[in-house]
């Protein structure tokens, strides 16, 4: 007898091990390692999928209570043996499940789509042949055959729509044998290809043909260490990429293009369709399960090579993949931090990189502190592309914001900003006028006692949404209108505070009634494509100011754009996460980059209350080096990540009381099991936002040098924990290095 080593997908830890099966004979021979497989289980032998993780005769458990496999899902393996491997160590890496590691490794399963075509019965020579034989008269049936070109299959609706016939003609020719019918596999979710004009490759500047060089190097050696690519904004990374990629396309291997999901656009997915045609495949969060499904088939079938998109990508079913290239790895969306797993997709493309020996490749005009500090370690090898292809970077200015005030210009605009963007509309040249979000809300206060309406539900202000006249919740999503008078003290002077990219819209208005203005943030990009169609509004030139949050901030190659502002650049120093140098540097580098793409010269205005500080000195004169070094030395002097690592233990449940006792103990036993102090611990505290829709959050953080040590560390004081208290109720979240603080 054989038997199936199974692991049921069922996220239960309890269940979360292999299990046995016997194969039946109907089976034999069928059944393979990595297929998908329906099983009985449980006591009721409720039937359910799981995945054969192997084939073994031998068992020791009694073979008269072995069950057996039900059916196969598919005839195919939908998982290699090495991405077993990949789900084996994330279940460790990441603390989860096996079922939860492999629900991202593989598609869920859907029916596949096809439609019908008919096509010349291979017993007649052409269809004049089968003309003479079958039919005398001009009919209709004769008219569908003269569609038909020899020997070729096509689509009945298509038949049916080209001589408007019904399915009469073309089931009586099936019936005689003439034409046979059979199913074609529709692929959902498609690229057009066809409408992208084919492109040449340029000739590559001194640097291009470096760090081509030096990626070939690495794909053709033995060591596969990650090259980071440290390229400002316009130095012609694509380009690189594409080359590289090439070069892996043609010793027959695949390749896979991480973006995150905000800079991918249409125009980035054609620069790739333009050189490799349908040979692209792009994937991404709005895909139905229909079109991910088909399209990771259309990898596990080798009808493509490359694979773009977000985070999720990097799992794409390529059987050798040759190349992952992470661009703009400093973002945090590569990083998944509210489903399970928490994986972080560079760290899955370097276990790839051991798994299949494939190239790793980090781009950035801004790398996150971490990685760079791995160039500087040794783990990562460096390459720097310092000048733009075309032309020479945005002069940067920045305006201090405390010194409009002191002249009264209490405008959402400096003076400087304000007159460049004359000048701007006057040339009939566009703008981008950015604010940064994060960290900044456009909260309602009283003006007498200071009162912040904030959300019953959660412990977070309400944000102001002019066009709806109403305070909502964006944890919760409970809104409500504005008070007349101060809940608190009942007086009548309730104030909007902040500047939204709406506040920012009406006072362009207002200085410049005549400007065409576009704005792009959460509440204008609800709509399926409203994202894309603003975007090309702005390329058509539709428009002449473009404001937005940082949706606009990434990857955006706009040759008429010669002015960028950014509004109010300091917002994200002050929130209390120690990555905010880091995250402000990004993002006022990464906008600054939108300027003066093409031959035109561009002109960037920072405004901030904080001129000095040294991520916004650094980012104003593009220097990264410098930015790096002053902030390596804070992390060191503060012991922050990448000196440390930070594990977060979050516990959320409807009992404060509850929550806080059971994080109590948790700190008692990490007391007491912390020899010689190795461990840092902080808490238990409540968490930065401390209820979202009535579920209480609170948290312990551990600090260590060590990975592993600090994951067993905790994971043992959790266990120990699980047998003093029942855990039940209680939700508990962990979190190594999350990307952010919650
Ligand atoms: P990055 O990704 O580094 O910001 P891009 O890849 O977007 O830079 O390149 C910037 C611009 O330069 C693009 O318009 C691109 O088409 C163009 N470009 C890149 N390489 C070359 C080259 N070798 N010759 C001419 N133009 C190039
Ligand atoms: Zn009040
Ligand atoms: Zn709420």
């Amino acid at each position: 007898m054989e038997y199936a080593v199974v692991i049921i997908s069922i996220g239960h830890r309890n269940i979360d091990h292999i299990f046995h099966y016997g194969i039946p004979n109907r089976l034999r021979g069928l059944v393979k390692k990595g297929m998908r497989v329906i099983v009985p289980f449980g006591k009721g032998n409720r039937l359910i999928e799981g995945y054969v993780t192997d084939i073994t005769d031998s068992i020791d458990i009694d073979a008269e209570l072995i069950k057996e496999v039900s059916d196969i899902c598919e005839d195919h393996p939908v998982i290699s043996a090495k991405r077993i491997a990949l789900a084996e160590w994330m279940k460790e890496k990441y603390y989860t499940t096996f079922s939860s590691c492999f629900r991202c490794i593989v598609p869920k399963r859907v029916n596949e789509k096809s439609f019908a075509c008919i096509q010349l019965n291979s017993a007649y020579e052409n269809i004049s042949e089968a003309v003479d034989k079958v039919l005398k008269k001009d009919t209709k049936q004769k008219r569908v055959l003269e569609v038909l070109l020899n020997g070729d299959e096509i689509p009945v609706s298509h038949i049916k729509t080209l001589l408007d016939v019904d399915d009469g003609p073309i089931n009586a020719l099936i019936k005689k044998n003439v034409l046979v019918k059979k199913y074609v596999q529709e692929y959902r979710g498609n690229f057009n290809s066809a409408l992208v004009d084919k492109t040449l490759p340029p000739k590559l500047t001194k640097e291009q043909e470096i760090a081509v060089a030096k990626i070939c190097d690495t794909i053709d050696g033995n060591n596969k260490k990650p090259v980071l690519i440290h390229g400002v904004t316009g130095s012609g990374k694509t380009e690189v990429y594409i080359r590289a990629i090439e070069k892996v396309l043609s010793q027959g291997k695949e390749a896979i293009v991480l973006v995150p999901e905000i800079s991918l656009t249409q125009q980035t997915v054609e620069r790739f369709v333009s050189r490799f045609g349908s040979r692209v495949a792009v994937t991404h969060s709005r895909l139905s399960d229909g079109e991910r499904y088909d399209q990771w088939t259309r990898a596990l079938r080798k009808e493509i090579s490359v694979m773009i998109g977000p985070r999720s990508a990097v799992f794409t079913p390529f059987e050798e993949p040759g190349i992952i290239i992470i661009d703009e790895e400093h973002e945090a969306t590569y990083k998944s931090d509210q489903q399970s797993p928490k994986y972080d997709a560079r760290e899955i493309a370097e276990k790839l990189s051991e798994l299949y020996g494939c190239t790793v490749v980090l781009g950035s005009a801004t790398p996150s502190v971490a990685s760079y500090y791995k160039t500087q370690t040794g783990e990562y090898d460096l390459i720097e592309m310092n000048n733009r292809v075309n032309n020479t970077l945005p002069v940067i200015h920045i305006t201090d914001m405390r010194r409009e005030i002191a002249i009264k210009n209490f405008s959402v605009f400096g003076t400087e900003l304000r007159e460049a963007m004359a000048q701007n509309l006057q040339r009939n040249e566009q703008t981008i006028l950015f604010l940064n979000r994060r960290g900044y809300s456009t909260f309602v206060s009283c003006r007498k006692c200071g009162y912040v309406m904030s959300c019953d539900n959660c412990n977070v202000n309400y944000t102001y949404h002019k066009g709806i006249n109403r305070l909502s919740c964006h944890y919760c999503g409970k809104s409500i209108s504005v008070p007349e008078v101060c809940p608190q003290c009942g007086s009548k002077y309730i104030k909007y505070f902040g500047a939204g990219t709406e506040k920012i819209e009406q006072e362009v208005l207002r200085l410049f009634p005549k400007a065409r203005v576009l704005r792009m943030d959460m509440d204008t990009t609800k709509r399926k494509n409203s994202h894309q169609t603003i975007l090309e509004d702005f390329r058509r030139g539709k428009a002449d100011i473009l404001i937005g949050t940082q949706m606009i901030a990434k990857g955006l190659d706009f040759p008429n754009v010669t002015l960028v502002g950014v509004v109010a650049a300091d917002l994200s120093l002050n929130i209390g996460d120690y990555r905010s140098a880091e995250n402000t540097y990004q993002l006022v580098s990464q906008v600054a980059g939108r300027a003066g793409r093409a031959d035109k010269e561009g002109t960037v205005y920072i405004q901030t209350y904080s001129p000095d500080h040294y991520s916004i000195q650094y980012a104003a004169r593009n220097n990264y080096k410098g930015f790096y070094n002053e902030e390596i030395t804070f992390r060191q002097n503060m012991n922050y990540p990448p000196f440390t690592n930070i594990f977060l233990v979050m516990m959320t449940g409807e009992n404060e009381y509850h929550i806080r006792r059971t994080l109590g103990c948790l700190a008692d036993i990490m007391k007491r099991y912390n020899k010689n102090n190795m461990f840092t611990r902080l808490g238990p505290t409540p968490a930065v936002i401390s209820k979202i829709n009535n579920i209480y959050r609170w948290q312990i953080i551990v600090k260590c040098e060590n990975e592993d040590k600090i994951r067993n560390y905790v994971l043992f004081c959790l266990d120990k924990l699980s047998k003093q208290i029942s855990l039940d109720n209680i939700n508990v979240g962990l979190y190594l290095n999350p990307s952010y603080i919650f």
